[in-house]
């Protein structure tokens, strides 16, 4: 029987991954893309000496469903550097748009901690209007981490009530871990780590408009 990877593998896995992207010259993008493509292995590992498929089976979490995308989640510098790079592929008015949405979002969200910013609903800028994504291959760490067993726990949440959504611990603590290396990473390369906001560093890229910040 396969043993199952910890948390600690994840952390070390994504700290070795992006340590060699680094050395490799890959870049700040091109180590967040070395380090989901670790962790992916780390969790597949861990779905088979897990076997954690009956489990994944009942996650509620599908596309269009969004109510976990109303919440900061703090990014890399990394992580930032790709959305940096994936916005910046994307045509002109819809760069403006994402812009445009982070304005607001920091309007608003300035200042606010985790549970003001999720009392006032406050969207993610990359959340399109029909309820997808607009980065979805190349999300943050954190966002690979958000499960649920119970969308409408999910959406009673969003709507005020306090209450406990079921989550895979498996699939939250292998990517938390995860972003904790690519951290470790970074800063062992002199880099500043962050993290950062999502809205604000969306909010601060010159990429999300073609004529700059
Ligand atoms: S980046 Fe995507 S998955 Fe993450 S919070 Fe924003 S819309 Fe949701």
């Amino acid at each position: 029987m396969a043993t199952a990877p910890g948390f600690s593998d994840a952390r070390r896995a994504a700290h070795a991954a992006a340590t060699a992207a680094l050395a490799r010259g890959e870049g700040l993008a091109g180590a967040t893309r070395a380090v989901v493509a670790a962790t992916d292995a780390i969790f597949d590992q861990a779905r088979i000496a897990l076997d954690l498929d009956p489990m994944l089976a009942r996650m509620a979490c599908a596309a269009g469903c969004s109510w976990c995308c109303h919440q900061i989640v703090g990014v890399t510098m990394a992580e930032l550097a790709l959305l940096t790079e994936t916005i910046a592929a994307m045509p002109p008015d819809r760069q403006a748009r994402i812009k445009a949405r982070a304005a607001d979002a920091m309007a608003t969200g300035r200042g606010m901690d985790q549970g003001q910013w999720w009392a006032a609903r406050i969207r993610c800028p990359l959340l399109e209007d029909d309820g997808l994504c607009g980065v979805h291959a190349e999300r943050p760490l954190p966002c690979r981490a958000f499960n649920s067993a119970d969308a409408d726990l999910c959406r009673r949440s969003y709507l005020g009530e306090k209450l406990r959504t079921p989550v895979l611990a498996a699939q939250h603590g292998i990517w938390a871990n995860a972003q904790a290396g690519l951290i470790q990473a970074l800063t062992e390369a002199g880099i500043a780590a962050g993290p950062v906001a999502l809205a604000e560093g969306i909010e601060a890229m010159g990429a999300t408009s073609p004529s700059g910040p």
